[in-house]
């Protein structure tokens, strides 16, 4: 499918690369007096999304004879494909993912820690005592020089 030169095409031209774009316009039968303009809002003739994105277009029936309904259709579509919407949620995703490691990296540092700590006790009696008592001097010992 090869874009000749309708009108389709000259709108896309005003819209920047990189980013998708959604256009109605009308596909007129073939006995329409407005067939020549596919940008005319008031026959009733069908209305299409011309969707361009990622340097790549296509046409879409908007299942629908009214501009309005085809325009509601083309902001719906156009905002799935928001450029800053998609990037907060490949921000959400990739936020998702991370706290998700972060979840099991947490569960295997407590491992190690449980390891450690078990390692040391076997070690040595060293730090047994202090936990044990009511009154730990160093707990309430004040951290300011006197
Ligand atoms: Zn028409």
């Amino acid at each position: 499918m090869h874009v000749s030169r309708t009108k389709a095409s000259d709108l896309s031209k005003k819209i920047p690369l990189q980013t998708a774009t959604v256009t109605v316009y009308t596909r007129h039968s073939p006995n329409c007096s407005k067939k020549k303009d596919p940008t005319w809002k008031r026959c009733k003739c069908r209305k299409y999304l011309y969707i361009y994105e990622a340097g790549k277009d296509r046409r879409v029936s908007a299942k629908t004879h009214s501009w309005e309904e085809a325009e509601a259709l083309a902001k719906i579509e156009l905002a799935k494909r928001d450029p800053i919407r998609m990037r907060l949620e490949e921000f959400a995703a990739a936020e998702a993912a991370k706290e998700a490691e972060e979840v099991a990296r947490q569960a295997r540092r407590t491992t190690t820690a449980d390891a450690l700590a078990e390692w040391r006790s076997r070690k040595g009696p060293t730090s047994s005592s202090t936990s044990s008592t009511q009154h730990s001097p160093w707990v309430m010992k004040p951290v300011r020089n006197a």
